[in-house]
């Protein structure tokens, strides 16, 4: 059974409108303000016009080393979606299973991407303090996450300016509680063509930036196919192979004009065992090639390409003592696999071991009504109680 505390406590995070658009720091404070009542200490990094915080604190100051449990605050937003119950309302009714049984859920935005589980583990900062196991319990709360992980890279190297050096890292983003150790990455870029316009009956003096664009949009689509075709497979994944696409296109003014301007967004979904930095220097050298013949027209015509984000896969391993943890503490023997990109391969690349477990499940996450159960909290306050019982990490 949950403990009301912990749900009364999940139902406050959720209250909070934190949709990545807005500021993070209602939580932040009220996080920072839970914890200066138990005597931690966190540490918050800001984003550049300090709207939006990190927060960092150590449960279990002096030991020699500790586990992240991480999270992150914001939250997609809910315009255009058809709800039943208020995003921001942290609501706790009945909803229906498949199979027609009924089961309580707290619903609201977040409450499943991710305040449920941030929560969770508030909720036992106390028992983390107390607890008898031989490493602390490292609290990494980020902004900025649904909009492309920026804010834990702050995190990550402010946590390395102090000094931290982390055991292991726990993501708790919604796996129904079993440890997953592996996603595809998530690398969104833009093209800007810029050509050269004139009418339309004097293509000659002119650099068609669609037509342009299209090329390049063209190789895109050729290396998408060449992955189906080539990749070998990572089984385990809905696609078992690396994916492209382009999610936007614009370009034009008139029929009669040719266009001087088009622009496009594409982005790659790579296995953890391909390289989206060698896809993206494809395309670039693709474009740098027609660069020559549009020069010889107009000198300013060209590609320029701007980064959107770039969330690393992630592979962690079954053999990765924190793997073997979060399988004893969730009762889960097994690992999976999931379709989401998270912050797991960036604590991952900084050298931390990681795996991703948390309460609920992706398929209510950026959803209208999105829910987490009450029986999926349970488990993760279960989890929670027996990490701080935990008397050994091996
Ligand atoms: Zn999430």
């Amino acid at each position: 059974m949950l403990s009301p505390s912990a749900l009364a406590l999940a139902q406050t995070l959720v209250r909070i409108n934190t949709v990545s658009a807005n500021s993070n720091l209602e939580l932040i404070h009220f996080v920072r303000d839970a914890l200066a009542g138990l005597g931690v200490r966190s540490r918050l990094t800001y984003n550049a016009d300090r709207s939006k915080a990190n927060l960092f604190a150590t449960l279990g100051e002096g030991k020699p080393a500790g586990i992240i449990l991480s999270g992150h605050t914001d939250t997609v937003p809910w315009d255009g979606q058809d709800w039943t119950v208020d995003p921001l309302g942290a609501t706790v009714q009945d909803g229906q299973l498949a199979g027609g049984d009924r089961e309580p859920r707290l619903y609201g935005r977040g409450s499943a991407d991710m305040k449920g589980f941030i929560a969770i583990a508030l909720a036992h900062a106390q028992q983390f303090l107390d607890s008898p196991a031989p490493f602390a319990i490292h609290l990494a709360l980020s902004y900025d996450e649904e909009v492309g992980c920026f804010g834990v890279k702050e995190l990550i190297a402010d946590m390395r300016d102090a000094g931290v050096r982390p055991l292991a890292c726990l993501v708790g983003e919604p796996t129904s509680m079993v440890p997953a150790i592996a996603h595809k990455g998530v690398y969104r870029y833009k093209c800007c063509v810029r050509g050269k316009e004139a009418h339309s009956s004097l293509t000659p003096q002119s650099v068609n930036a669609i037509e342009m664009a299209a090329r390049v949009v063209s190789r895109l689509r050729d290396m998408a196919e060449d992955l189906e075709r080539t990749e070998p497979r990572y089984e385990g994944f809905d696609v078992p192979f690396s994916t492209i696409s382009v999610g936007q296109f614009h370009g034009g003014i008139a029929d009669n004009v040719v266009p001087r301007d088009a622009e496009f967004r594409y982005e790659f979904r790579d296995l953890p065992t391909a390289d989206a930095a060698h896809l993206q220097a494809q395309v670039v050298a693709h474009a740098r090639g027609l660069e020559p013949a549009m020069k010889q027209v107009a000198p300013e015509a060209g590609f320029r390409f701007e980064t959107l984000c770039e969330v690393p896969s992630f592979l962690g391993s079954r053999d990765d003592a924190i793997t073997r943890l979060a399988q004893r503490l969730s009762g889960e023997p097994g690992t999976t696999l999931v379709a989401f990109g998270t912050e797991a391969g960036l604590f991952k690349n900084a050298g931390i071991p990681t795996v991703v477990c948390g309460p609920g499940s992706i398929l209510q996450a950026h959803q209208p009504d999105e829910y987490v159960s009450l029986a999926q909290l349970a488990r993760c306050e279960t989890f929670m109680k027996q990490l701080a019982a935990t008397r050994e990490f091996n």
